[in-house]
């Protein structure tokens, strides 16, 4: 095969805008994508205060006019970018707004643009395209939370789309058109990321009402790793740690776990969770857990913005046990790095996590995870060798991993977790083979 021409089709995409994952991948992929031979461009929505060079326009169909939107180009680190302007993106943020409207608009305009072999639609905003357009879809799941439920009247009326498609085996999802059904249903493959949570998203415990489509689809399902960035995530050249340090010489990781004391006055050894503060995240098992946890000998530090409630818990933990307990409620990327760098052991006793992020930068930087055996944590975490899973979602099952860690010794596992690879190189040659069979 000649290049391969994609378009990954997104919401987000860093470094233009960012709110999750799926803009790190988004913004990823294509860089790991170009030595294998595949050209990627990546479209969003023109959000507001974006910065890009009008190139052209676009003409679709939406509520039965042919509207025209303008499309914008923006080249970042060797990617292109391109951008549709469109009206209900002039206001509000990246979600939030009327979203079923202006993303059904979105992806109309989206499946107009030409000169591509395949298209790579992601999460529901996207997952229309595979009905708009005979161009091969690859659609992938970063968050089967977020379906884009819409009111049938307003879906038909918007696209144009035959009614026939609201029915259970297509659109239809109680009563409602579901955008991630369809994406599901529609699409050449199907995507998730992570080979652990492409399988649990088939059971009714993590399915969010769509297994049964999911085990019907489950032969075009793929469960595809997401990477790190590790030009940002590098131990041996961030500019956030007081001293660089590296698997062969990882003595300057003692100088980071004295910065972060010295920053928050806590007495080692230091548990870190670096997390938006979600009940997926579990951070309220930590919370459970704390009491057993001080009288053990641990700190916590947490950061993280989120849930009104946690954000309130872990503030009143910081004050009663000063020294003891550290909350930074903020978003705060160099602290981050220092406290990845600067902690003995990192918690992600997560509910679900699709793949999960924080894991993976944890190990790069030497401090092993205790993670909850689900998801992406399944997949990137070696029990017993760079870190530790446990499997009760419950204060107990925290506990047991954090004691398992210590007894086997976590500068051990540390080193051995620095060595492992998280780059996008596996994972673009994954996306790969998934492009070919779509393309038949
Ligand atoms: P999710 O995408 O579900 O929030 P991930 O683990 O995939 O979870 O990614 C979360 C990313 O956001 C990680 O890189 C983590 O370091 C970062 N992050 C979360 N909260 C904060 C915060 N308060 N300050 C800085 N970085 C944060």
């Amino acid at each position: 095969m000649g290049r391969v021409r994609v378009l990954l089709v997104a919401a987000e995409a860093f470094p233009l805008v960012k709110v999750g994952g799926l803009g790190d991948v988004v913004g990823a992929l294509p860089k790991a994508l170009k030595p294998l031979g595949v050209e990627a461009t990546v479209l969003i929505p023109w959000h507001r205060g974006l910065e890009a060079r009008r190139v052209g326009e676009v003409a679709f169909p939406f509520e039965g006019r042919e509207e025209v939107a303008p499309l914008g180009e923006r080249v970042e680190g060797g990617v292109r970018f391109l951008l549709l302007s469109l009206p209900d993106f002039a206001h509000g943020g990246v979600y939030g707004v009327e979203d079923g409207r202006r993303y059904v608009r979105f992806a109309l305009a989206a499946s107009r643009l030409e000169g591509f072999h395949l298209l790579h639609a992601h999460d529901w905003h996207a997952a229309l395209l595979p009905l708009l357009t005979p161009t091969p879809v690859v659609y992938t799941i970063h968050n089967l939370a977020h379906q884009g439920l819409l009111a049938p009247e307003d879906f038909f009326r918007w696209t144009g789309l035959p009614k026939s498609l609201f029915h259970m085996e297509a659109l239809e999802f109680y009563g409602r058109v579901n955008l991630m059904k369809g994406g599901i249903v529609f699409a050449q493959r199907v995507t998730t990321v992570s080979p652990s949570y492409a399988e649990e998203i088939q059971t009714p415990a993590f399915g969010e009402g769509l297994d049964g489509v999911l085990r019907k689809h489950a032969h075009k399902l793929r469960g595809i790793l997401n990477g790190l960035d590790t030009e940002v995530w590098n131990p041996a050249q961030d500019p956030h740690l007081p001293a660089p340090y590296s698997p062969e010489d990882p003595r300057g990781k003692e100088e980071a776990k004295a910065r972060l004391r010295a920053l928050t006055g806590l007495k080692p050894p230091i548990l870190a969770a670096i997390s938006r503060l979600d009940r997926q995240k579990g951070l309220d098992l930590v919370l459970e857990a704390l009491p057993r946890l001080l009288e053990l000998g641990f700190s916590l530090y947490v950061q993280g913005v989120g849930e009104e409630a946690l954000e309130r818990a872990l503030q009143e933990a910081m004050e009663a046990h000063p020294g003891r307990v550290h909350f930074h409620g903020a978003y705060d990327e160099a602290r981050a790095h220092l406290a990845y760098a600067g902690a003995d052991a990192f918690l992600m006793p997560s509910r679900f996590e699709p793949c999960g992020l924080g894991q993976m930068i944890a190990q790069r930087y030497g401090t092993p995870p205790v993670v909850r055996a689900v998801g992406g944590l399944k997949d990137t975490v070696e029990d017993g060798v760079t870190g530790v899973q446990f499997t009760l979602p419950h204060p107990e099952g925290l506990l047991y991993g954090v004691l398992r860690l210590f007894r086997l010794g976590p500068e051990a596992l540390g080193l051995r977790g620095m060595a492992k690879d998280f780059s996008w190189e596996g994972p673009a040659r994954a996306y790969l083979q998934v492009y070919r069979e779509a393309l038949g």
